[in-house]
């Protein structure tokens, strides 16, 4: 495992990896890394010849200063868990490497609705700072494949949008979110919950599982208002729990049998703001 710090040493070690016709994945990360994370390294492991991680808390796309300030960082355990797992590459720059001319940022994509909507609406200039980073990664990287968790449903939807206006030869591969065994979605933010709202945090998967066990037999109102319920606890703020279409992320008002559909959730728990999802639907 190398750990790079510095643009060009790691662009000159993949340039000759590349050129040796070796396949490049790359999983960007922030850090503070679980087993979600690990997921991401098997894939790439398993379909390509070399895997480079990034670990960058990327400041762009925090749209409150105390949530960044507040961002777990453990790097050692971090680089413990990449050197077991067996990845490659690591890329672990401090922000001027990343921003050198500062980091103002005009976003040059058009990304319509889906920027706009969800985490868009409740963090404004969040998107923005995501298309930033990753844009700024891959041009740095150049992956064959680049790897992303479905937990960040939208994310990974804008991303997508994003290589296909660029026409960029980096495919994109999602990978399924990993649970904690009683079903909370694996987080970074995780390790911030109290006792207390680690048990509330788990409405959020309940609730998700209860849509998903329920949509096909329970009336659409009934569906939504008994799901809303179960996340009624003095501890959790619910910021939006839809039912969308898993390509615009716009609300559902039913599912036909060729829809693909997304439940979505998120929520403060406590001081913890908390995502997550579940694939209902898709052909
Ligand atoms: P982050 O470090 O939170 O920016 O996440 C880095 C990548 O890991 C993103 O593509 C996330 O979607 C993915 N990820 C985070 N948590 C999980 C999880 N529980 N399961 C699968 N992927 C995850």
């Amino acid at each position: 495992m190398i750990v790079f710090k510095k643009i060009s040493a790691l662009q000159r070690h993949l340039s000759f990896l590349s050129s040796n016709n070796m396949s490049i994945g790359f999983a960007p990360t922030m850090g503070a890394l679980h087993e979600g994370h690990m997921s991401l390294m098997s894939a790439s492991k398993a379909s390509c010849d070399i895997t480079v991680c990034s670990i960058f808390v990327n400041p762009t796309q925090f749209n409150e200063q105390s949530d960044l300030d507040k961002y777990p960082v453990t790097t050692q355990s971090d680089l413990n868990m990449l050197l077991q797992i067996g990845v490659d590459v690591i890329f672990l720059p401090g922000v001027q490497e990343i921003y050198p001319d500062g980091d103002d940022y005009e976003m040059p994509y058009d990304l319509g609705k889906l920027a706009e909507i969800l985490e868009g609406e409740k963090r404004p200039g969040h998107f923005e700072g995501v298309v930033q980073v990753v844009d700024r990664l891959i041009d740095i990287v150049q992956p064959t494949i680049l790897f992303m968790g479905q937990k960040d449903f939208q994310q990974f939807s804008i991303i997508q949008r994003m290589l296909d206006i660029n026409d960029k030869p980096t495919k994109l591969h999602v990978c399924p979110i990993v649970r904690e065994q009683d079903g909370l979605a694996m987080s970074s933010r995780n390790v911030r919950l109290s006792e207390q709202d680690r048990m509330d945090a788990l409405s959020l998967s309940s609730a998700l599982r209860y849509i998903k066990e329920n949509y096909k037999v329970t009336p659409w109102k009934t569906l939504i208002s008994n799901a809303t319920q179960m996340l009624n606890k003095p501890n959790i703020k619910v910021e939006y729990l839809t039912i969308a279409d898993g390509r615009t992320l716009q609300p559902l008002e039913s599912i036909l049998p060729d829809s693909y559909a997304v439940a979505l959730v998120a929520a403060w728990v406590g001081e913890v703001r908390l995502l997550d999802n579940i694939i209902l639907t898709n052909k």
